[in-house]
């Protein structure tokens, strides 16, 4: 399978599922898979390109090479993590057929190395990480400490604050908590938490599983990287939308936020992380 291309200008360019969208031609004259772990210098683990093809000059796309230290970073949090909470090490991978993505760093059709005490399917350069002292933490646990998984949805806790010139429509019933406490309560009883802060015109989502002692999975992320670029669009496409907006999920995939949105929008995303937020199917 093609997963990388090489341009007439002598840039490689991700193809397939993390394909690049800044390719500056659809003609390539040489496409490879892309085997990460021979690309990766042994010593300085930076990313190169094929030598046996192409001029001296070619190097990757530097969106390609964003995309590619993204699937690296979010590896490298999730294995330092997971790390901090299991004990296992120097873990043997079994060899199966792949079963979709890697459920660490997401890399498309790339999970083909199991192990029995992790309960994982990763990718190969995921599994090769795993086992690299880089990775190692700095008190390791004696026992596995992960918190097992709810077979059941786990009903988020939702709060909506007003603040500044906005105030709560008198149809919304007041919340009995401040955001603190609910904030705290999630934590304590391992629930999603959702926020909106509503501010005057704009307002800002907060989603963040981190009190459920999981995170979400690469394909979830997705899901949720596709609901910002949507709201973002509408946001931007509104003339009356007058202040930027960001989208930011955290580097260790368990918080998402959005701000300045229109409070109606605001609510509307609120709504639809939930539904992502609740299912453990999100989690891992
Ligand atoms: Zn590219
Ligand atoms: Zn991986």
């Amino acid at each position: 399978m093609a997963e990388m291309g090489l341009t007439p200008t002598d840039r490689w360019h991700l193809l397939g599922k993390h394909a690049c969208h800044h390719a500056e031609s659809t003609e390539f004259v040489e496409t490879r898979t892309f085997d990460e772990r021979a690309l990766t210098h042994p010593e300085w683990g930076r990313l190169g390109v094929p030598s046996d093809v192409g001029s001296p000059n070619a190097t990757w796309c530097r969106h390609c090479e964003n995309t590619v230290d993204q699937l690296q970073s979010r590896r490298f949090n999730t294995i330092v993590d997971l790390k901090g909470l299991v004990p296992y090490r120097d873990v043997s991978w079994t060899k199966v057929e792949c079963t979709g993505s890697c459920s660490w760093c997401g890399k498309a059709d790339s999970a083909t190395q199991y192990n029995d005490d992790l309960e994982v399917t990763v990718c190969p350069a995921c599994a090769q990480k795993y086992n690299s002292p880089g990775t190692e933490v700095t008190d390791p646990p004696t026992t596995d400490r992960r918190l097992e998984m709810p077979t059941d949805d786990v009903d988020p806790i939702r709060h909506v604050t007003y603040r500044g010139t906005a105030k709560r429509p008198p149809d919304e019933p007041t919340s009995f908590e401040s955001l603190e406490a609910a904030r705290q309560r999630a934590n304590e009883e391992q629930r999603p938490y959702i926020e909106v802060q509503i501010k005057g015109k704009y307002a800002n989502v907060t989603c963040d599983i981190a009190g459920t002692g999981h995170r979400f999975t690469p394909a979830a992320i997705e899901r949720i990287e596709a609901l910002q670029a949507e709201q973002k669009e509408k946001a931007e496409a509104d003339t009356d939308h007058k202040s930027s907006i960001t989208a930011a999920i955290g580097p260790r995939g368990m918080h998402a936020r959005m701000t300045t949105l229109f409070p109606d929008d605001a609510k509307q995303h609120a709504d639809d992380l939930a539904v992502i937020a609740t299912d453990p199917a999100n989690w891992q």
